[in-house]
């Protein structure tokens, strides 16, 4: 048996001492006067038995991470079609490039750099009664946790300074690759990156992810082969031009986002997330990764 609470409290502990620990995006200044100094991890594995360390109950901005629950909200309403409008290669760009988007004639490499999550987003605008409301209540329902919730001063700040995405989506637009109007799609895209858990909720929300699509009461949201799908793309792109890097100290599907955290999958044993604001030139957590590289080679534990 791995003693993983043993482990987190070394890395926790390890990580207090490293001075270069990232700059906290200010890009969304809303997200700015995050402290650097946090740091949480969880794991939470098959059998349910959970392991925290450092600030692991404290909220935080999921941001891209929410790119993987639209994904899957989305393909358990259109399966493959997805993949008529949004591809599955790397980027090897940054999150918020848009010169391959011209390039490639309006679909977007993927739907975790942010031209491909806001055509998923369009996707749910377009499948959703109440897009909003909706995609909130099926986080609760994978996380059994009704109080997760948007942070709206959060979704304001980032629709304020969001111009990239404005010209993303308007761009996605002119190809005929968003089918809502541009403030209506992202007005989702907004609140879905505003989205607050901490380490432990985010990884109730990634249980299906590690357990073939099925949450922890049992429930099933994805099938089997659809799971392959989301963690293929997690592992190939979910963290823009460091993919490579991730899988390469880490060896997990994961996906992170520029409020700090990383979640990450070792399918059939656990599911971790780790936050730690600072984030590194790639626009990924500097201690998360450290964190997570840690992990998997102290325990000798990846999909590889
Ligand atoms: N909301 C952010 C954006 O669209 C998400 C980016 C991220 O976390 N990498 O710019």
């Amino acid at each position: 048996m791995i003693d993983y609470q043993n482990i987190i409290n070394s890395i926790t502990t390890s990580l207090k001492r490293v001075d270069d620990r990232g700059i906290v995006a200010s890009y969304i200044p809303e997200l700015a006067s995050v402290d650097v100094n946090k740091f949480g991890i969880h794991i939470v594995d098959a059998d349910l038995n959970r392991f925290s360390s450092g600030d692991a109950n404290e909220l935080f901005s999921i941001q891209s991470i929410s790119k993987v629950l639209s994904l899957s909200k989305c393909i358990s309403i259109i399966d493959n079609d997805l993949w008529k409008r949004v591809g599955v290669e790397p980027s090897g760009d940054p999150f918020n490039h848009l010169s391959l988007l011209e390039f490639e004639n309006g679909i977007p490499r993927n739907p975790f750099i942010n031209a491909g999550a806001i055509v998923v987003a369009d996707i749910l605008v377009s499948h959703l009664k109440n897009p909003k409301e909706d995609f909130l209540a099926f986080i609760h329902e994978l996380t059994n946790d009704t109080s997760i919730t948007y942070n709206e001063k959060i979704a304001q700040s980032e629709k304020d300074t969001g111009f990239r995405n404005i010209a993303a989506a308007n761009l996605l637009k002119s190809y005929g690759n968003l089918l809502n109007d541009v403030d209506t799609v992202l007005d989702f895209y907004f609140h879905q990156c505003s989205i607050e858990m901490n380490c432990e909720q985010l990884s109730d929300a990634f249980f299906i992810f590690m357990n073939h699509g099925n949450c922890q009461n049992g429930k099933t949201f994805l099938n089997i082969n659809q799971v392959k799908r989301v963690n293929a793309l997690m592992l190939t792109c979910g963290f823009y031009d460091e993919a490579g890097e991730f899988a390469f100290e880490v060896g997990l599907p994961g996906k992170s986002g520029v409020g700090g955290g990383i979640a990450a999958v070792l399918p059939n044993e656990f599911t971790v997330v780790t936050w730690s604001p600072g984030l590194n030139a790639k626009g990924n957590s500097e201690l998360g990764m450290k964190a997570l590289e840690q992990l998997t080679t102290q325990t000798s534990q990846s999909i590889f």
